[in-house]
C-alpha cells in the first residue's frame, strides 16, 4: 500500500533546490563544484536591516505576530507601491507572508477551483507549475523562445484563453530568462485581457530592483488592470535576505481576505524579527541596492561575453534578475566524451560530470531547448566555470 498521498506522488521536487543540494553534496565529498543553480545573491544583507532586526529583538517583538502582518510594515509596503510603482494600494489590500513562494500558494489556493485554466507563459518560474497543479488548476503553457527574447505576444496570449482560464502568472523580471516587459508590452497585452474581465493576473515582481533596462512597469499600474491584478514582491532578493522568508502581495481586497484567511490556518502570521526589518528594507531609497546592482550587471555583461565564445549556445541579453537561459539545443544528439546528450537535462548533468558545474535544466521552467545559470556569483568563479563549460564542450 502506498503510504502517502496521490497530492505528494504527484508532485515534482523542487528543481533549483535539488540541484543545490547536489552541488552541496558533491563539494561536501571533496569535488570542486561551482554551483550556478540556486538564485540567491551572494551578497550579505544590508547593515541598516540587521540593525532593525538587532532593535526588534531587544524590543522584545517575539509574541504571534497578525495573521496578514504588522500594520506598520503593511504601511510601510503601501508606500513602497505607491513610490516604485505608482500603486495606490490600502493596508487592508496588502498580506505579508512567509516569502513571495507563501504568497503565490496563498494565490493559488484561494483562487483556482479544479480544473481551472491557469496560462504560464513559458519560460516559467519552477514552483507556479507545481504550485497551481497542487491548487487544482491547470497549467497552459506558452511557449516562447530566445528568438523572441522569450516574451509572448498579445496573439498568443488570446490564443491560449478558453472559457475556463482563470489566470496568468508571469515574473518580470523573469526567471529564468532575465527578460523585462516594458510598458508597451504591458499594455498589449492588458488590451486582450480586457475582453475577458474574469481573468486576474498575478505579477511577480521580486526581481524588479535587479533591472538594467532602466525602466520598470508593474501591469496593475496599467488602465484596467488594478483591479485584477496581485503584485507579489518580497524582499529576498533585492536586499539579499533569502533565509529570512519576507514575502508580501498588493490586491483587490477580498484575494487578501482569503488570503490572510487561508494563512490563519497554515502558519500564522510571518516571522516577527524579519518583519520588523523588512520595515526598514522597503522604506529605503533602492538607491541603497545601487552597488549590489550594478555588481549584477557587469556580471551578466561578463557571462554574456563568455557564452557568446562557446559554439552552439544562443542567448537573449537578459535586462534583469540574474540568470541566462542559453539555447543549448545545438548539441542534442551529439555525444561528448562517451556521453550522449538527447536533451536540456543531459546536458546539465554533463556539465555537473565533465565541468563540475551545477547549472538547472530548462525543462523545468517549461522550455525543454535551454539550461539556466545563475551568475549571483563572483566574476572569478563565473569566469572559470564558463572557462570549464567551454573546454567540456570542445
Ligand atoms: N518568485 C520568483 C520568480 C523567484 O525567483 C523566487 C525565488 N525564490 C520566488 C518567487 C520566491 O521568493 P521567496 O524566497 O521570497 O519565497
Ligand atoms: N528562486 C530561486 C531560484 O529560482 C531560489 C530557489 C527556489 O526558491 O526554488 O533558484
Amino acid at each position: 500500500m502506498n503510504q502517502l498521498s496521490d497530492r505528494i506522488n504527484n508532485l515534482s521536487t523542487s528543481q533549483t533546490l535539488a540541484m543545490a543540494a547536489k552541488a552541496r553534496e558533491l563539494k561536501a565529498q571533496g569535488k570542486d563544484i561551482i554551483s550556478l543553480s540556486l538564485g540567491e545573491p551572494d551578497f550579505n544583507t544590508p547593515d541598516f536591516i540587521k540593525e532593525a532586526a538587532k532593535k526588534a529583538i531587544d524590543e522584545n517583538y517575539s509574541t504571534y505576530t497578525p495573521v496578514d502582518g504588522y500594520v506598520e510594515l503593511k504601511e510601510a509596503i503601501c508606500r513602497k507601491f505607491k513610490r516604485d510603482n505608482g500603486l495606490d494600494y490600502k493596508p487592508s489590500q496588502i498580506v505579508v507572508s512567509t516569502g513571495a513562494k507563501q504568497s503565490l500558494y496563498n494565490i493559488a489556493q484561494v483562487m483556482l477551483n479544479e480544473g481551472d485554466e491557469v496560462i504560464l507563459p513559458a519560460p516559467y518560474w519552477v514552483s507556479y507549475y507545481e504550485i497551481i497543479k497542487l491548487s487544482g488548476g491547470v497549467p497552459v503553457v506558452v511557449p516562447t523562445s530566445v528568438e523572441t527574447d522569450f516574451k509572448i505576444t498579445p496573439q498568443q496570449l488570446e490564443a491560449a484563453i478558453t472559457s475556463k482560464t482563470k489566470m496568468m502568472w508571469f515574473s518580470s523580471p523573469c526567471n529564468p530568462s532575465g527578460s523585462v516587459y516594458n510598458r508597451e508590452e504591458l499594455t498589449a497585452l492588458a488590451k486582450v485581457l480586457e475582453k475577458h474581465s474574469n481573468i486576474y493576473v498575478v505579477s511577480d515582481e521580486i526581481y524588479e530592483h535587479i533591472n538594467f533596462s532602466g525602466t520598470f512597469c508593474s501591469i496593475a499600474s496599467v488602465p484596467g488592470m488594478f483591479e485584477r491584478t496581485v503584485t507579489v514582491n518580497g524582499v529576498a532578493k533585492a536586499f539579499a535576505m533569502t533565509g529570512w522568508r519576507i514575502g508580501y502581495i498588493g490586491g483587490p481586497e477580498f484575494i487578501a481576505k482569503a488570503c490572510t484567511k487561508m494563512q490563519g490556518q497554515v502558519t500564522s502570521g510571518a516571522n516577527s524579527i524579519a518583519q520588523r526589518a523588512t520595515i526598514a528594507a522597503v522604506d529605503a531609497n533602492p538607491e541603497v541596492l545601487k552597488d549590489m546592482v550594478n555588481a549584477f550587471h557587469s556580471r551578466r555583461d561578463l557571462v554574456i561575453g563568455l557564452i557568446n565564445e562557446i559554439p552552439g549556445l544562443k542567448v537573449n541579453v537578459p535586462e534583469g534578475a540574474f540568470y541566462v537561459f542559453p539555447d543549448v539545443s545545438y548539441y542534442f544528439g551529439k555525444t561528448l566524451n562517451g556521453y550522449e546528450i538527447k536533451n536540456a537535462d543531459n546536458f546539465s548533468m554533463y556539465l555537473l560530470e565533465y565541468a563540475n558545474v551545477a547549472t538547472v535544466t530548462g525543462d523545468a521552467f517549461g522550455n525543454p531547448d535551454c539550461i539556466r545559470f545563475s551568475y549571483a556569483t563572483s566574476e572569478a568563479l563565473l569566469t572559470e566555470a564558463l572557462r570549464r563549460i567551454k573546454d567540456a564542450l570542445a
